[in-house]
């Protein structure tokens, strides 16, 4: 993979991957790269050009939590991908062996998602 990916083909990929998973584009984007921000099916919110949970205000206005050393990391964000990819995987199965596998990966994906942002602080 020696290509040169341009940062918007990277967003780009990194959107699809993100609707793949189950979040929703929301109609609000990022103030600082103007692209649309996602929510995941955790219920958090991030934006995949900057890697930044967003939260938002009562005015609707975008904050960014990530201003203050907060940035979501590139491990929170495949955890929390995959996370999304689970559950979609878990609301379409009915087989039981599958869903014991599923939720055992889902608790440990929580758990390392747990201790990374503890790490953080
Ligand atoms: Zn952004």
């Amino acid at each position: 993979m020696a290509e040169k990916i341009s940062k918007r083909d990277a967003n780009i990929k990194k959107m699809a991957d993100l609707l793949r998973g189950g979040a929703t584009m929301l109609s609000d984007t990022c103030p600082d790269c103007k692209i649309p921000i996602f929510r995941l099916t955790t219920g958090e919110m991030i934006c995949p050009g900057c890697n930044r949970r967003v939260i938002f205000t009562k005015s609707t206005e975008v904050e960014k939590v990530a201003a203050e050393s907060n940035t979501t990391s590139e491990l929170e964000m495949i955890l929390l991908e995959k996370i999304s990819q689970i559950k979609d995987k878990l609301a379409k199965t009915d087989d039981p062996e599958e869903l014991g596998k599923l939720s055992r990966s889902l608790s440990s994906l929580y758990e390392t998602l747990e201790k990374v942002r503890k790490t953080k602080v």
